[in-house]
């Protein structure tokens, strides 16, 4: 789960880390009061979105002005100003696709005075399975960028667990960084409380870009991205309450609240599979065929009637979807339990795109059954590959 960049900084804050004072916006009317209470004599006035590269971005309506998602104002009154030209407008950023994404949430922050501009990040290294810190000089760019035509300006390591942070660490950043004096102490200091949080509240990933030096030779973290292991929210009341609805995918919102394992993608099969093995199968083979999928989507072992019917109105539901592929391996699952579900959500919500399914396995001639009964134009497959071949016909012709 990720969270906006002032819940971010509110979560810095609480472990001491150096943030400006800020204030977020989320109505037009108030924003010359909120602007107000933060000092000057420069404002940043920040777009609240889950995606990276808003300053790089630009609006959708003309009315948000030719600036992108990150402005600096010089009194309260033009911050107040550019907050409002922001607020309900759609920024598109690298990160968000040409959609982009609707600002509801406006930060005003109390503006820095910049001497350098540096990268900091935490996540979780998958192969030594430890937490990972990785800096560069090259603050302000996309880390990716550096990656590719700078990486020797990047120094990256992990933390074994055992020792956990020692200030060994946090010097050992301070001299890649180029830091000197006493930014030295608080880059050991901001190491170690990094760590302490990301430990604490279950992170998957921080990202602080750009940590700067300030005019007045100090650190600062002028940007937060954090993301949580969606696993471990059932112990994290306090993020759980940082969650904004509006930032995610509606099918995989409604998904969640099923408990279906779905991820939304590109393509233009929908699939309903049980497993996510098979499911894995699924994708791969339609790719085979010559088509992309339009989500992952595993029912799971023990879905319901009710389960399946949501899952195949998920699916419906996205306009990408040209052609549904149900596949089904009935171990735990009963095939019957499927068709029923299918033949609910297509009574409630239509079928307007061909549908293909395959059946196997527990129940199989019960839901065949079903399927035949229902007078739904149902496209019958013998195997996977079969059943690949003939959505792919469909779509494609
Ligand atoms: P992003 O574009 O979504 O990554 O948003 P950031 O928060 O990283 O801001 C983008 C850029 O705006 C930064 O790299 C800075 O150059 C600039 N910026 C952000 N905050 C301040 C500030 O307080 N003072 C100044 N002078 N520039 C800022
Ligand atoms: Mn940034």
């Amino acid at each position: 789960m990720n969270i906006h960049e002032y819940q971010a900084k509110a979560l810095l804050r609480s472990y001491g880390a150096p943030v400006s004072n800020g204030h977020v916006v989320t109505r037009a009317e108030e924003a010359k009061t909120i602007a107000g209470e933060i000092d000057g004599p420069l404002w940043v006035v920040k777009a609240q979105i889950h995606a990276g590269g808003r300053g790089k971005g630009h609006f959708v309506e003309p009315e948000a002005g030719e600036k992108g998602g990150v402005r600096l104002a010089k009194s309260i009154g033009e911050a107040a100003e550019e907050a409002k030209k922001m607020l309900g407008r759609t920024l598109v950023t690298h990160q968000t696709g040409p959609v982009g994404k609707q600002v509801g949430r406006v930060y005003i922050e109390n503006g820095s005075g910049i001497a350098r501009e540096l990268y900091l990040a935490m996540l979780i290294d998958r192969q030594s399975s430890r937490i990972a810190f990785v800096c560069s000089t090259e603050g302000g760019m996309d880390i990716e960028e550096v990656a590719a035509k700078t990486p020797d300006r990047i120094l990256s390591f992990t933390i074994d667990p055992v020792t956990g942070y020692q200030p060994y660490h946090g010097r050992r950043i301070a001299f890649a960084l180029g830091l000197e004096g006493k930014q030295i102490k608080q880059c050991s200091t901001l190491i170690g409380q990094l760590y302490k949080l990301f430990l604490d509240k279950d992170c998957e990933m921080i990202e602080i870009n750009p940590l700067v030096v300030t005019d007045a030779g100090d650190l600062k973290c002028l940007d937060a991205k954090m993301a949580f292991d969606s696993n471990a929210l059932y112990r994290h009341d306090d993020i759980l309450a940082l969650r904004d609805e509006t930032e995610e995918d509606p099918k995989e919102l409604a998904a969640s609240k099923y408990d279906l394992n779905y991820i939304a993608l590109d393509g233009e099969i929908g699939c309903m599979v049980n497993g996510a093995g098979l499911a894995m199968a699924t994708m791969d083979i339609i790719k085979l065929y010559g088509a992309e999928p339009a989500n992952f989507l595993d029912v799971g072992g023990g879905a319901t009637r009710e389960k399946v019917t949501e899952a195949f109105k998920i699916i419906t539901s996205d306009p990408n979807v040209k052609g549904i592929l149900v596949n089904i391996f009935g171990g735990i699952m009963r095939c019957d339990v499927i068709a029923e579900g299918v033949v609910a959500a297509v009574k409630e919500v239509g079928l307007k795109v061909p549908l293909v399914v395959r059946l196997e396995g527990t129940n199989v001639e019960k839901g065949k059954a079903i399927l035949n009964g229902s007078g739904l134009d149902v496209i019958a497959a013998d195997d996977l590959s079969d059943a690949a071949e003939k959505i792919v016909k469909a779509v494609k012709g």
